[in-house]
């Protein structure tokens, strides 16, 4: 992308002259975690092996996970939607993009991050060269909306989550990025904050995985764009990285 361009872009998004180019970037504080440290990846607990319907949805193929997930019944959300939220983009993408649940936009046409909070991700994918369907996909942790987007509840989260693993296992993404605290803690079932979650590698079952702000968040709270553009630069890093055939840890902070 032309400097031009790029900075057109970033001056749309509000963030100069907050977001600075990468060489004057503060660094990332080192943290003290390593992979040693890291705590081992989840097992799904929630997934059990005598769970027939999750068992199914992890067989599935896309035709046959999307059309579970048109009819999906199995949470109250389904009573209040107008129609489920699969996820968009390139089923082979090398990055995967997942957020919290539809809001009333997404709800009314049927995909992820179409409202504000959509134009805004849009704007960080293009930031660092990306776009919408174009070796990126997008997903929810929630595929219906919840009344008043609202936080989803434990038990729509767990409803939901086979889909969203199956979908993982389909795309074999090179590179997760949780936008948020919903999807950094359902992904990672950890209660950490985004502050401390971001900023290192995470594994997510053998995929890099990290961690930044809900789109939605930094429309309320600017000045955390600058630590957003940190999270996209680290993103991009290590995505140029896993491409050339690195294998990177969990645990392992944002070079600079
Ligand atoms: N927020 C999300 O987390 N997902 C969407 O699809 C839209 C808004």
């Amino acid at each position: 992308m032309n400097q031009d361009r790029r900075e057109l872009i970033l001056r749309e998004l509000g963030l100069l002259p907050l977001w600075v180019p990468r060489d004057r970037v503060r660094p990332v504080p080192q943290r003290a975690n390593t992979a040693a440290q890291e705590p081992p990846p989840q097992t799904h607990a929630r997934v059990e092996a005598g769970d027939e319907r999750a068992a199914r949805i992890l067989r599935s193929g896309w035709v046959e996970l999307k059309q579970m997930v048109r009819t999906c019944t199995d949470c109250p959300l389904h009573a209040s939607r107008r129609q489920s939220v699969f996820g968009v983009g390139d089923e082979n993408a090398d990055w995967l993009f997942i957020g919290e649940g539809p809001g009333a936009e997404e709800d009314a046409r049927g995909e992820p991050f179409v409202g504000q909070a959509g134009r805004l991700l849009d704007n960080m994918l293009a930031a660092i060269g990306l776009k919408r369907g174009h070796d990126v996909y997008i997903a929810n942790v929630l595929k219906c909306r919840p009344p008043g987007n609202r936080v989803p509840e434990p038990l729509e989260a767990a409803r939901c989550e086979p889909y969203l693993l199956r979908q993982i296992q389909l795309i074999e993404p090179k590179l997760i990025v949780a936008l948020g605290k919903t999807a950094a803690s359902n992904l990672l079932h950890t209660e950490a904050s985004i502050g401390s979650l971001r900023g290192r590698l995470h594994d997510f079952r053998g995929t890099p995985l990290l961690v930044t702000y809900h789109p939605a968040y930094l429309l309320r709270n600017l000045a955390d764009k600058a630590k957003a553009w940190e999270d996209l630069c680290f993103a991009r890093d290590a995505m140029t990285r896993l491409k050339a055939g690195a294998r990177l840890k969990a645990g392992q902070p944002a070079l600079n």
